[in-house]
């Protein structure tokens, strides 16, 4: 599997955002509707459909390529109604895999390296994770949203961080979310939550998107920082070394 790099797959999402903007004959705002994009920009529909787990597992979503189509289970509606945000985030899990990895194969665009176009695997493919412990604690968001983070297992490491950093980068665009930090605190969180709410996006989700574009760094719950680098002065570490996120 090719490894994408993070600008290729920033620079994609934002190309499909401005196809997005021409359609709708309207520069965007926040929240991004992914669904419009989904269906005016990548051609492809959403269906609410059951879809099979095994005894401790949860699907949330997988993509029909046949028939172009993203599957939202049904049989995970009120995990979906529990959580805001996560709807978001499975569909553009979703988008991403199509358009960073099945779209361009199946346009007979070079074909990446393990893509095999007429695979069942490539035809219908789903992500589920063991779930049996987690049922008790859906209620927790943090909780909800490590769960998230499990569901990613079906795929390669390299294409499940590809795909979340798309479905980040079409909710949460980079000019869109550095003019909204300019003038809210992003150290405080009933900020952060107001801005989640605004992007239609999980805190989590947030937090993620604002540590990949440098704008803030959580250390703990209760420790917010601007960067990596001002975590580590707090903590009396400065000149111990620097990741140069900065
Ligand atoms: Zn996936």
């Amino acid at each position: 599997m090719k490894i994408l790099r993070n600008e290729t797959i920033e620079r994609r999402a934002e190309a499909r955002l401005a196809e997005l903007a021409r359609s709708l004959g309207r520069s965007l705002s926040l929240p991004i509707p992914i669904d419009r994009l989904a269906e005016d920009v990548l051609g492809l529909d959403f269906l609410w459909d059951e879809i099979e787990e095994l005894p401790g597992e949860t699907i949330l979503g997988g993509l029909d390529v046949e028939s172009r189509q993203v599957i939202l289970n049904s049989r995970r509606y009120d995990l979906f109604t529990q959580k805001p945000g996560l709807e978001r985030s499975t569909k553009g899990h979703e988008l991403g895999h199509w358009d960073l990895f099945i779209n361009r194969a199946m346009l007979g665009e070079a074909a990446l390296p393990g893509i095999d176009v007429g695979s069942r695997d490539i035809i219908r493919r789903s992500h589920g994770h063991a779930v049996a412990v987690l049922a008790a604690n859906l209620r927790d968001p943090w909780f909800v949203d490590l769960a998230y983070q499990l569901l990613q297992r079906a795929d390669t490491p390299d294409e499940s961080r590809a795909v979340n950093r798309y479905a980040a980068a079409i909710s949460m665009p980079r000019e869109l979310v550095r003019a909204e930090v300019a003038h809210v605190n992003v150290t405080r969180w009933t900020d952060r939550y107001d801005l989640a709410e605004r992007c239609g996006v999980t805190i989590t989700a947030l937090g993620v998107r604002l540590d990949q574009l440098g704008l803030s760094y959580v250390a703990d719950k209760r420790n917010i920082h601007r960067s990596k680098a001002e975590a580590a002065g707090q903590l009396g570490l400065e000149g111990l070394g620097s990741d140069g996120d900065r």
